[in-house]
């Protein structure tokens, strides 16, 4: 599991203040039925610019909001207003590292009631320092797991939805437990779906594969930047289309994605080697780009990025 600090502050009911004074009660709506969203992003620290730059937080406050609607959660800030709450915690906090953020929106009214409307929402938001999600990101071992994907007409997998991460749970916890370090889950129709919590690519030949938006995956905003970077820096063909299960066996590479895992290799599917056995040259390429890009390194993708501090000069 990651290394990871403790954030001193949160923003909570509308102001930025410790984080031992950011407590919800154990009667909030929430808490007893799952009825809150969040968001998962990171920031990169550069050294050479003495900057923090946020990965693309416009993109993962539009998910939020999105998210929060499919929950009849109202978020009283607009996408540029939550960027800028989220700068001014980055800043009370004075990180000078890599960090990790956490939005959550969510029913807070203090009731009893399985319900979405008349209840009331709010919004808070932490950030830590933060190092690896996985150890293994340049091989991992994974299974398949015996539990499947939250399904669209359940709970929508495309919401982060924080009582859906039951199921990532479930998948996370057997997973490690039987030897794993990861998990690689099933949707209803049998179909590759996604890990615990990040997207996945296979490829075979010299194409890269992803099982497509509609099939119960987290839209994710790493796997839409790596579609990006191979399909434009790379020029490799990338497909969204359903992948099968014995697709994974006989593939050449296979990537693990998201904000948590960041670019990882995933080198053995239970008893067997996934190509050589070892991180293979697409996802090494990929992998490298994509530390370049969020650390600021790659002029054109700079526009992904949002600096933290303001009028600094480079060392
Ligand atoms: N799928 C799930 C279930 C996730 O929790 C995450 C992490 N947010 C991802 C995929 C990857 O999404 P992103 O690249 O936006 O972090």
């Amino acid at each position: 599991m990651a290394e990871q600090g403790k954030p001193k502050f949160a923003f909570f009911e509308g102001k930025i203040v410790p984080i031992e004074d950011a407590k919800i009660s154990v009667m909030t709506h929430a808490f007893n039925y799952g009825t809150g969203v969040f968001g998962g992003l990171r920031g990169y620290w550069n050294d050479d610019e003495n900057q923090l730059f946020v990965f693309r937080p416009h993109d993962h406050f539009e998910r939020l909001t999105q998210s929060a609607s499919l929950l009849r959660i109202n978020v009283p800030h607009s996408v540029p207003q939550l960027v800028g709450i989220l700068n001014e915690l980055l800043r009370t906090e004075g990180f000078r590292e890599n960090v990790y953020i956490r939005p959550l929106a969510y029913k807070s009214t203090e009731m009893i009631g399985v319900r979405l409307h008349d209840v009331d929402d709010e919004i808070t938001m932490f950030a830590m320092p933060f190092g690896r999600y996985v150890e293994k990101e340049e091989g991992l071992h994974v299974g398949f797991s015996s539990w499947r994907r939250v399904d669209d007409n359940a709970i929508p997998a495309r919401g982060k939805i924080t009582g859906a991460y039951a199921n990532s749970a479930l998948i996370k916890s057997d997973a490690v437990l039987a030897g794993y370090d990861e998990a690689l889950v099933l949707n209803e129709d049998g179909h590759l779906a996604e890990a615990s919590a990040a997207n996945l690519f296979i490829v075979r030949k010299g194409v890269v594969y992803t099982p497509p938006v509609e099939s119960n995956v987290l839209e994710g905003i790493v796997r839409r930047s790596l579609i990006t970077l191979m399909r434009d820096e790379l020029g490799l063909d990338v497909v969204e289309r359903n992948v099968d299960r014995t697709e994974v066996y006989i593939a050449d590479e296979m990537i693990m994605c998201g904000t948590g895992v960041q670019v990882a290799a995933v080198t053995r599917v239970e008893h067997r080697a996934i190509g050589s056995g070892q991180m293979g040259p697409i996802t090494r390429k990929v992998r490298d780009l994509f530390f370049d890009v969020v650390r600021g390194r790659v002029d054109k993708y700079r526009e992904w990025l949002t600096p933290v501090y303001e009028n600094v000069t480079a060392k």
